[in-house]
């Protein structure tokens, strides 16, 4: 039994490509550009390509990423920005450093993802608390897209502008876009852990509008104008580093190569978990990088014992997340959907999340499905 399983293996990537990204470093240590040197640009242009996106952003990480976004659209006190909640907390952290509410709306059980009928409600709660329904921030959790077409018709109607929050989604599929180039503006995070990481913190902002982009950049650097000493607006350091940069160059080209891995990984899980637990879907013509695989306990089955059953077998599992911001000390205080976010709530207290990566071998697989069997069968 390989008692060494990890949850997420970025060694075995690592290996894969060491000799490359040595390469890649010690070009940056022989150029000397450490911020902002080519691998900067050459990553961008990459990155917009990659999802079909006309601009690419790096910056410093993927909280960032939303904060600059919201900057750009001149986000601000009166302005109502709805937020899922059940997310992890910088999809909303952002938006009151703005002066403007967050307004929590919930998700659906079976995607994880924002709910539309939830979204509306929210909007008519907005407006009868006196604010300006100004836009919304769909997160693509666990790597599967929220339900865009849904979305960008409330958005019309509404008027509203859309940040899409892909940190844990980029380069997934939404019935023939790729995440990234959907939304006003979306943004991505190379934390380590997400399935496209560098070395540190790291982010990227994309968009398809060259005034917004503009303005991004921009808000970037100090708000800076045509030059470095000329400042037009309040802005972040925020830029992404060379190194990270040149390292995500290496991660990047294997990238495709590592999302169609985690569909086998997801597709074996599925076929042998969905009689067991509550699995994972995924919508017709979407495909999800899978961030994480997320699976439910049924009612009456029992979380905490799956879950200490699962680490006795050496199995590392995780609950993401275990209380929606709704409900967190920093978040109460802020409005949420009228009704309640019964979805949240409850979803908070039954998912877990087991092993995903590319690497994550054909044996090491049987023994997550044998332990997750065993514990269903004994609950
Ligand atoms: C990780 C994450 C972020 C923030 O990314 P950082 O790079 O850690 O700042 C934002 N939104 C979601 C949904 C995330 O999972």
């Amino acid at each position: 039994m390989n008692m060494n399983m990890q949850f997420i293996d970025l060694a075995a990537q690592q290996h894969r490509i060491k000799s490359k990204i040595d390469e890649r470093i010690q070009a940056v240590l022989s150029h000397g550009n450490y911020i902002m040197g080519p691998e900067v640009a050459e990553l961008e242009k990459q990155l917009a390509a990659f999802c079909g996106s006309p601009f690419a952003l790096g910056c410093a990480n993927g909280t960032d990423a939303l904060q600059l976004a919201l900057m750009a659209l001149d986000v601000g006190p009166g302005d109502a920005v709805f937020c899922p909640s059940f997310t992890f907390a910088s999809t909303a952290e952002v938006v009151p450093p703005m002066g403007a509410t967050p307004i929590f709306v919930d998700v659906l059980e079976d995607s994880y993802n924002l709910d539309p009928a939830s979204l509306l409600r929210a909007i008519a709660h907005a407006k009868d608390l006196g604010l300006k329904p100004t836009g919304v921030i769909p997160v693509d959790l666990f790597g599967l897209p929220a339900d865009y077409d849904t979305i960008e018709q409330i958005a019309a109607d509404h008027k509203l502008w859309i940040i899409s929050d892909s940190a844990q989604g980029f380069g997934a599929t939404y019935r023939g876009r790729t995440t990234g180039s959907i939304g006003t503006i979306a943004t991505t995070s190379f934390f380590p852990a997400k399935p496209l990481g560098c070395y540190g913190d790291g982010g990227a902002i994309f968009t398809a509008d060259p005034e917004l982009c503009a303005r991004l950049e921009s808000f970037r650097v100090h708000g800076k104008g045509t030059h470095k000493y000329d400042n037009e607006r309040i802005g972040l350091n925020s830029r992404l580093d060379t190194l990270q940069a040149a390292i995500l160059l290496e991660k990047l080209a294997i990238y495709a190569d590592e999302i169609e891995a985690r569909q086998k990984v997801a597709a074996r899980y599925s076929a042998a978990l969905h009689n067991h637990v509550i699995t994972p879907i995924v919508p017709d013509d979407c495909r999800s990088v899978w961030a994480q695989y997320t699976v439910r306990v049924r009612a009456g089955q029992d979380r905490a014992a799956f879950m200490s059953h699962l680490t006795a077998t050496g199995v590392p599992c995780v609950v993401y997340y275990p209380r929606p911001l709704h409900q967190q000390t920093a978040y109460s205080p802020f409005p949420a959907d009228p009704e309640g976010l019964a979805v949240s709530e409850r979803l908070a207290q039954t998912v877990f999340s087991i092993p995903m990566h590319p690497y994550l071998s054909e044996g090491d697989q049987d023994i997550v499905i044998e332990a997750i069997q065993k514990a269903s069968s004994a609950s």
